[in-house]
């Protein structure tokens, strides 16, 4: 089959053709039709994460919001059925059993594989998964446009549930991209005011489409000053990788307002604690998503109140998408298609 390779850090990856996984007693081999690109795999080639590269083997598929139809099963494996179409996350495997897991914080599991990561992902022809965590995609929701909600769509959910947005408060989303362009929509049919931020004026005018209220280009105007002229926003979620956004969310917020941790910069966030008492700000930092949280954004994708913006490309692709997307110039979210 044919995949994308990532073989060696900073370097792009390499088209080959390998040999198909062989599911064990547990898994589904699925045939991939549609694979998101998540900011994710871009960190991930350039070892932007150290915690995350000494548990990584090279060569490695990346990939990890892939929807494709089950072509094979291991021998206990009851559900999905053969044909089924069903997604496939970055929780590759969570056990069940550990103190997260019976808390239902599957996603903190402490012995989970990661999809495109741990094990390998959805740049290829055919994905192994485990059965217990690939989960059935709604027949209204075209592949493409499922794929994402594999990863960007279960993050941002669950990142504004953990925040308990209310109705009416003031919600500022830094970074709209493929996590962020979502993270609107979700805000926004929560009831909250949604004031979106980015550096490029096609994600302010997508957003505005999608909920947002305001929407504010930080590269040419005083992002902090505008959202504190505002009374400061109640939560500001980044979903941008960039600490400059950080920085600006973290100075935007009104007194017991929460940052939601979100985006994933290579550096560390620093903030001063004398703000952060004198704010009594919350943080809120949110790791994709546990089944439960996939479920119920897939079922808000099948009611229509959420819809990814995507761009299909063919796999052979996969190095120019990175590169775009390294210049920010995606606009919602690529899928690889195959
Ligand atoms: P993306 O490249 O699609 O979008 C990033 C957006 O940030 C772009 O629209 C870009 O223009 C914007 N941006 C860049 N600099 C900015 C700035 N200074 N201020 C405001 N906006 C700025 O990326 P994505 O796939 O949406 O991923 C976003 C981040 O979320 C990445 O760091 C990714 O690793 C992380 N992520 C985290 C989780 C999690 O579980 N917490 C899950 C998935 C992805
Ligand atoms: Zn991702
Ligand atoms: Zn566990």
């Amino acid at each position: 089959m044919r995949a994308a390779l990532l073989r060696e850090f900073k370097k792009p990856l390499a088209i080959e053709e390998i040999d198909e996984p062989a599911p064990g007693p547990d898994d589904v081999l699925i045939r991939v039709e549609a694979c998101g690109v998540c900011h994710s795999d871009l960190h991930i080639a350039e070892g932007d994460w150290p915690q995350l590269i000494k548990i990584i083997t090279l060569p490695l598929t990346l990939g990890h919001e892939a929807v494709g139809r089950v072509v094979a099963k291991g021998e206990n494996v009851t559900n999905p059925a053969i044909g089924d179409r069903v997604g496939v996350a970055w929780i590759h495997y969570s056990c069940g059993d550990c103190e997260m897991c019976r808390e239902g914080r599957e996603n903190l599991c402490s012995s989970q594989k990661i999809t495109g990561c741990t094990e390998q992902g959805g740049f290829a022809q055919y994905i192994k998964a485990r059965a217990s965590h690939a989960l059935k995609v709604p027949d209204s929701i075209p592949s493409a446009e499922a794929a994402p909600l594999f990863c960007a769509g279960v993050t941002v959910y669950r990142a504004i549930k953990n925040a308990s947005v209310q109705p009416g408060q003031r919600l500022a989303v830094f970074g709209i991209g493929g996590l962020g362009h979502l993270a609107v929509q979700i805000a926004a049919s929560l009831g909250a005011e949604v004031i979106a931020v980015d550096i490029a004026d096609d994600k302010l005018e997508l957003a505005k489409t999608l909920g947002a209220g305001r929407t504010i280009n930080a590269s040419s105007r005083n992002a902090v000053k505008e959202l504190r002229s505002l009374g400061g926003v109640h939560i500001a979620v980044v979903t941008s990788g960039s600490k400059i956004a950080y920085d600006q969310a973290f100075s935007s917020l009104r007194p017991a307002g929460a940052l939601v941790v979100v985006g994933l910069p290579a550096e560390p966030l620093t903030f001063p604690a004398i703000s952060m008492v004198a704010g009594e700000f919350k943080v809120i930092a949110s790791a994709v998503g546990t089944r439960q949280d996939l479920k119920e954004v897939l079922e808000l994708a099948a009611s229509g109140r959420l819809k990814c913006l995507v761009e299909s490309r063919p796999l052979e692709s996969v190095n120019e998408v990175l590169d775009e997307m390294r210049a920010g110039r995606l606009t919602g979210r690529v899928v690889l298609t195959l």
